[in-house]
């Protein structure tokens, strides 16, 4: 077994002391002491204007995505409507109920991933020299959830189609506690440990910029208690878990409506339930993941974990719901085709990256050529990762195009995912290179020189 040293873009926030110390430079040169003490200047996403609109124009997206398509109307591309559109008639925005409901989930996963036993693994090291351990148990979260959903549905106590008609106002209890959460988020990173230590705070998310810090996330590693770690627990339970109880949710709804589940609706079902089971079965691969080693946790990653997954992700199903479709046997073919060279290509490479950091001794990876780098590390250059330097981005995107197809080619609404997800992965490719290349320097250039191609093989 080999441990390799890591570095995330963390960084140890001076103690209360000693950045009050004469001889500290913020207070030496009188400056502004939030802004002399930010560790970075350096902004992504356009900086704060950048921040300001993603903040603003996230939830936007996820209302626009229902108003412009529900049971009442879908957007044409032949007539595009001028103004933004109205909410469909029979999806109240808010409701009590609504608020209740994603009040009580949020807190049935809580005590779920409490309660459950769970194994214990360390992350990466810290920029103090520790490693944090973390309790990580989503899978039995999940499976404890589908459980208790079937006997819902089989005794008739549980109305999963409830969620459809209250999508809406779902959203907008998700969206405010995802603002009031980012806000909690924000100020506790200013406060200290139980040890009277200050906290670890996140590279990029500690610019001194509020806006911008407020949105990247400035505390790398928010947790209560020594054990329950709050980005972790987002990253993983309510949102994933959430995401498939809407799919079930317009599934259920379909049957109750049309008294069969179609095609097209078990395919998008069953593609991404097999999309949260693989991220809960492969669970440790988080740890070692951009967003727990570098990024802080702020509204970026409350936001997208809790809201834009599941009420964005769950856009096909409803889709299929509301819009009904029907899909040809060739049409099947090719879709399934996608999705099982698009699975091949993003579980192959994820796991064999995986394997090969936890024991580049195993059978499975031995075999396999490495540039061995001067931070200690070894970046694999053949095998999927020869293929290109982000081939697994490229295998999710594939599975983008398999969950959106099921919708057939009436509208172009369902395909949000595949046109939002590329750029994604774009971007994230540009972002994980930027920070590869300062944690590796020259050896980044010499492995960017072997293996040539970013996401697609001999094109980009
Ligand atoms: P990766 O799993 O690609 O991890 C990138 C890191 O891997 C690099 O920073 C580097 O870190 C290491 N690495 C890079 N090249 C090599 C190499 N050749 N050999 C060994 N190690 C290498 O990125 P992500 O964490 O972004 O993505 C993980 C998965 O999650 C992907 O499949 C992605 O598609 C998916 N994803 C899905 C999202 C969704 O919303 N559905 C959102 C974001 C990601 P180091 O060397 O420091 O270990």
């Amino acid at each position: 077994m080999v441990t390799t040293r890591r570095q995330s873009g963390a960084v140890l926030r001076p103690t209360a002391k000693a950045a009050a110390s004469p001889s500290s430079p913020s207070k030496a040169k009188g400056t502004d002491k939030s802004k002399s003490s930010a560790s970075t200047t350096h902004y992504e996403f356009m900086g704060p204007p950048g921040a300001l609109g993603i903040i603003l124009g996230l939830p936007l997206v996820c209302y626009g995505l229902v108003f412009l398509c529900n049971e009442d109307t879908c957007l044409s591309l032949d007539a595009l409507p001028t103004t933004f559109p109205d909410p469909p008639k029979n999806m109240p925005l808010f409701s009590i109920e609504a608020c209740f409901v994603f009040s009580a989930w949020m807190g049935y996963c809580v005590l779920l991933h409490l309660l459950l036993p769970g194994t214990m693994k360390k992350g990466t090291m810290l920029p103090d020299g520790t490693r944090l351990t973390y309790k990580l148990n989503g899978m039995s979260v999940l499976l404890v959830t589908i459980l208790l959903t079937g006997v819902g549905i089989h005794t008739e106590t549980l109305d999963l189609q409830w969620v459809h008609a209250n999508f809406l106002a779902l959203l907008t209890a998700g969206v405010g506690f995802a603002f009031l959460f980012s806000f909690v988020l924000y100020f506790g990173s200013f406060t200290t440990t139980k040890k009277g230590k200050q906290k670890i705070l996140a590279k990029g998310g500690d610019t001194g910029n509020y806006l911008y810090d407020f949105f990247i996330g400035r505390e790398l590693n928010p947790r209560i208690g020594n054990m329950f770690d709050l980005k972790v627990f987002c990253e993983l339970t309510p949102g994933l878990i959430g995401w498939l109880l809407l799919d079930l949710g317009f599934a259920h709804a379909q049957f109750k409506k049309t008294g069969s589940i179609s095609v097209a609706m078990s395919l998008v079902c069953a593609f991404q339930a097999l999309y949260v089971f693989d991220a809960l079965y492969f669970e440790p691969a988080i740890l070692t993941t951009m967003d727990v080693t570098t990024d802080g946790f702020g509204f970026m990653l409350a936001f997208g974990d809790l809201v834009w997954v599941p009420f964005t992700y769950s856009l096909q199903a409803r889709y299929i719901l509301e819009q009904g479709v029907e899909l040809e046997l060739m049409h099947i073919i090719i879709i399934i085709a996608i999705k099982v060279i698009g699975y091949s290509i993003f579980r192959g490479s994820n796991g064999q990256k995986n394997a090969f950091r936890t024991d580049p001794d195993s059978p499975s990876v031995a075999h396999l050529k490495f540039l061995k780098t001067k931070r200690g590390t070894r970046l694999i250059i053949n095998g999927w990762w020869g293929i290109c330097r982000h081939v697994n981005y490229l295998g999710d995107w594939l599975m983008a195009w398999a969950w959106c197809l099921p919708c057939g080619f009436g509208n172009v609404i369902p395909y949000f995912y595949v046109v939002y997800f590329g750029v994604l992965l774009f971007h994230r490719d540009l972002r994980d290179g930027e920070q590869c290349e300062i944690k590796y320097g020259e050896d980044w250039k010499k492995y960017c020189a072997t293996v040539k191609y970013r996401l697609i093989p001999g094109v980009y």
